[in-house]
């Protein structure tokens, strides 16, 4: 597959003022370009991208088998149909947004090689000044926009979350960061250790396990896991009917949607119900014999975390045949020959993935200042999950956690072009988000509430990312469900949007 860039006219020519700048070109940014250039074709856009192509997660992570978790059908935009089996490798997701990207002509908008370090509004101007690194050059660049639509992700793709144990130093086989694996890593025949047993965890092992000695799965806790049969007798029907490919994209989004509109309602009204289904599959797969107990028995709710879907049960399978094994226990230290564990138990390595998790970060790490004076975000309070009181003309995506993360990007990017619309038809330059009288002295509550929602990555950073209060709009619901009747509907003149 090619990924080279193509050259982009505007890339090196062209305009600094925009009315939009778009930061980031995953899968966010994309559609948000899109619905751009669809609703407001006269919109004057650009997509900063500090990478040198598009894909953003999906060309940070090369490790092998990296492949979405999601089914592509609600992970896919809404609008490109996806064709394919419900869970795709990362080089298939990213010919799919090279496909959106060619076929809505939107590398013309794109420039790739350019890091925003800071943004600067002026009430006065009613414009944001933006400070671009360009790669290659040594003094940054002013770009000048009405509007910042912030598509950065949630965590830095630079730096991936290195925990420490002691005597790392002291081993002698190699660590790997999934989020920085060497092209030239070679793994055959090899002892692997990965520590960790989250969605990235359940991608590798398998993969590793083809070529590897064996692989290890070292966990502090187990996880749960759903199974799911790739082509089922549902899809091999509908596969049979030859349907228009957006009559078929249509009716497995449905199916994927109301699936995980069940399991989400089961995991409120009966949780132990559902675990124990989960476990139970985990059980089907590994044999009575094996100790589902110790290793595939949660000790929190399903739900409270992404439940990572295992396309086969391919993780389940590969440990069944002995190719991999889960071991739940405590690092102590390092030592030369792999790890000494809480257990006593040592565990033999000749190579340790630390498969531990992102670092989080907000609106890609973008220093902001309004009228001179730094914003401190974690202290703003987020309208809808989209805006932050006290930052005019900024808007960003925060997809969902546990279902797909392009749901709600759709969604929001529908509700900006409402917004951008609304604000031209008031004949106004900037929209802010304020308390209203009754909104003052809320109570306050963190940006995912650890109640709801809950993986250690999160837990870690959350007091740097703004707040959400206890009514609407300034809520994340986190639920497409409801996310898909009230933006649309939502009323743009509540009096939480200051218009000037
Ligand atoms: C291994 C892995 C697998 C995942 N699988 C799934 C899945 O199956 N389903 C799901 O729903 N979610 C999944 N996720 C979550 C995933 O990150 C999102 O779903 C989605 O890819 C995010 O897209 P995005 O465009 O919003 O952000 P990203 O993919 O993070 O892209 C953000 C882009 O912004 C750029 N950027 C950031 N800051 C700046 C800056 N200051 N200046 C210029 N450019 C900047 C980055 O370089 C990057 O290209 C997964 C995450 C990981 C790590």
């Amino acid at each position: 597959m090619d990924i080279t860039p193509a050259p982009s006219k505007t890339a090196s020519q062209g305009n600094v003022d925009f009315d939009v700048l778009i930061i980031g070109a995953g899968i966010s940014g994309i559609d948000a370009a899109y619905h751009l250039s669809k609703t407001r074709p006269d919109t004057r856009f650009a997509i900063l991208e500090s990478m040198d192509d598009l894909g953003g997660t999906w060309r940070t992570h090369r490790f092998p088998g990296i492949r979405s978790d999601s089914d592509l059908f609600t992970f896919g935009f809404r609008w490109k149909p996806w064709t394919g089996i419900p869970i795709a490798t990362g080089d298939e997701i990213l010919s799919y947004l090279n496909e959106a990207m060619a076929e809505n002509d939107l590398r013309r908008h794109t420039r790739f090689g350019h890091w925003v370090e800071s943004a600067d509004w002026s009430s006065k101007a009613q414009r944001w000044a933006v400070k671009v690194w360009r790669s290659g050059e040594t003094e940054p660049v002013e770009m000048t926009c009405r509007f910042l639509w912030m598509c950065s992700g949630y965590y830095r793709h630079s730096e991936p979350y290195r925990p420490t144990w002691p005597d790392m130093e002291q081993f002698d086989g190699q660590i790997v960061h999934p989020q920085d694996w060497p092209a030239d890593l070679d793994h055959a025949d090899k002892q692997v250790v990965v520590i960790g047993s989250g969605a990235t965890a359940a991608t590798l092992i398998p993969a590793l396990a083809k070529t590897a000695e064996h692989v290890t799965m070292l966990q502090r806790s187990p996880t749960y896991y759903y199974p799911k049969p790739m082509m089922d007798e549902f899809t091999t029907t509908l596969r049979a009917l030859d349907l228009p490919d957006d009559w078929f994209h249509d009716i497995m989004r449905r199916k994927f949607l109301h699936d995980q509109q069940v399991t989400v309602r089961r995991s409120k009204e009966e949780p132990q119900v559902l675990a124990d289904e989960l476990i139970g599959a985990a059980r089907a797969y590994l044999g009575e014999d094996y100790d589902i107990e110790t290793h595939f028995t949660p000790s929190y709710q399903p739900w409270r975390q992404r439940i990572a879907m295992i396309p086969d049960g391919d993780l389940f399978t590969t440990i069944r045949s002995g190719k991999a094994s889960v071991v739940t226990d405590q690092i102590e230290r390092f030592t030369g020959a792999g790890l000494r564990l809480a257990s006593g138990k040592e565990l033999k390595a000749d190579i340790v993935v630390t498969a531990t998790g992102l670092t989080l970060n907000a609106l890609g790490d973008l220093v902001l200042t309004v009228d001179g004076a730094q914003v401190d975000l974690s202290q703003s309070i987020t309208h809808r999950g989209i805006m932050f009181t006290g930052v005019p003309n900024l808007v960003s995506v925060f997809g969902y956690l546990r279902s797909s993360w392009t749901l709600r990007a759709d969604l929001v990017s529908d509700y900006v072009c409402r917004l951008l619309a609304h604000m031209d038809a008031k004949g106004v330059g900037s929209v802010t988000a304020a308390l209203r009288e009754q909104d003052q002295g809320m109570p306050e509550r963190p940006w995912v509430d650890p109640e709801n929602f809950n993986p250690g990555y999160f837990s870690r950073s959350l007091h740097l990312l703004p707040k959400q209060g206890d009514r609407q709009p300034w809520l994340i619901t986190q639920d497409y469900f409801s996310d898909r009747e009230t933006l649309p509907a939502a009323d743009l003149d509540d009096g939480t949007l200051v218009y000037a």
